[in-house]
């Protein structure tokens, strides 16, 4: 689950961190309130959406008045940020963060992740903050440091000297990297977050370190023992088919294809998304319907896949193991006939009740087109949509 950088920068600050002073505000007249209270003389008017590139796209715009925070704000609120994180759709800005402005000596790039490899957390640090760090690696690799703390121990105080010499640190801010870098691990694993990423964190003209920006993701697998987490959750960011299907327990990510999938396991998954592409056509979803589906999550996964306006046709993909071809066929029946079903719809069965199964497709009267195996799966969705 991602939040917003204001919410980010409230968590870190209760651990110490030091982020810039500054109020969320979802009207023109609470940027102003906001602006007021800060008192100036340089203020920051940020758009709040879960994406970043928001400074390239317009949305982080430094005022050196509160007429211009008014302006600012006027613009911000309500218009469609494209960045390169959002896709060429963009995002709607519902809510600003209105931020006392910092002077900047340098800018640099510092987060932490689970590191799966190593079951460590890993923290990278580079010199280049504020630019696109996947530009960065891929341009310039070796500006970028990477070291990982043992979660046995906790952060020992050469974490924070390694931290320092990888970003150049001296004085003050190599004093306060002492203290920031426990901070921010102690709050990453309280949180139970799995990235914790701050581009820029900035040495300041008074030479100390400042969070300027803060993307934070939590860990869904932690969140029901984070019930403050919990409440930061802003679904308006979140994709309406991915909230239901979260809710039906089911695993399903949204994308752009035309072909609406429904298959059993995640790496069955992935094979029906490849081979659709291999056909010519894109998937329209990943969806894993699990082991142990009931009808009803069966019906609700179809559901969420027909209420996808781009999908131009279904693939249902099942491999009976825990998962019987019998319940597959009862949720695709229950759902068609309670929904209608307006596109080609391709079924391949195999595994256990396989008979069953198929018995139940073909009794229904729906027009199903039978499929073997997976490629003949595809081929034949792909056929149907695309003629
Ligand atoms: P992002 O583009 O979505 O990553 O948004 P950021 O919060 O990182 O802001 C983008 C850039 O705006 C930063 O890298 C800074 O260069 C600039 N910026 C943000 N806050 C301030 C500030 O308080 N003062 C100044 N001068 N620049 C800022
Ligand atoms: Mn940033």
């Amino acid at each position: 689950m991602n939040i917003h950088e204001h919410q980010a920068k409230a968590v870190l600050a209760e651990y110490g961190v030091p982020v810039p002073r500054g109020y969320p505000a979802f009207s023109v007249d609470e940027a102003v309130a906001a602006a007021e209270k800060l008192g100036g003389p340089v203020w920051v008017v940020k758009a709040q959406i879960h994406a970043g590139g928001r400074g390239k796209g317009g949305g982080v715009k430094v005022c050196k008045s509160i007429d211009e925070v008014r302006a600012e704000a006027t613009r911000m609120l309500g218009m469609t940020l494209v960045t390169h994180q959002t896709g060429p759709k963009g995002k709607l800005v519902q809510r600003l963060y209105i931020e006392e402005g910092a002077s900047i000596a340098k800018e640099l790039y510092l987060s932490l992740l689970v590191d799966r490899e190593t079951s460590r957390v890993a923290v990278v640090a580079s010199t280049e903050g504020g630019m696109d760090i996947e530009e960065v690696a891929h341009s310039t690799p070796e500006k970028i440091h990477t070291f990982s703390i043992d979660p046995a121990t906790g952060p020992w105080p050469h974490h924070a000297l390694a931290l320092s010499k990888a970003l150049n640190l001296t004085g003050e801010a190599a004093k306060q990297a002492r203290t920031l870098l426990p901070a921010l691990y102690n709050a990453f694993v309280d949180k139970d977050m799995a990235l914790l990423e701050v581009n820029p964190l900035i040495i300041t003209g008074d030479g100390a370190l400042k969070l300027l920006d803060a993307k934070v993701s939590f860990d869904d697998n932690a969140l029901y023992r984070h019930k403050d987490v919990q409440a930061l959750r802003d679904e308006s960011e979140e994709d309406a088919k991915e909230i239901e299907a979260s809710k039906h327990e089911l695993s399903y990510i949204a994308l752009d294809g035309e072909i609406g999938c429904m298959v059993n396991g995640a790496g069955l998954a992935m094979a029906t998304m490849d081979i659709i592409k291999l056909y010519g056509a894109e998937p329209a979803n990943f969806l894993d319907v699990g082991g142990g589906a009931s009808k009803e999550k069966v019906t609700a996964a179809f559901k969420i896949i027909t209420a996808d306006p781009n999908v131009k046709g279904i693939l249902v993909n099942i491999f009976g193991g825990i998962m019987r071809c019998d319940i597959i066929a009862e949720g695709v029946v229950a759902a068609v006939k309670e929904v209608g079903l307006k596109v080609p719809l391709v079924v391949r069965l195999e595994g256990t009740n396989v008979e069953l199964g198929k018995k139940i497709i073909n009794e229904s009267g729906l027009d199903v087109i039978a499929a073997n195996d997976l490629a003949d799966g595809a081929e034949k969705i792909v056929r149907a949509v695309k003629g």
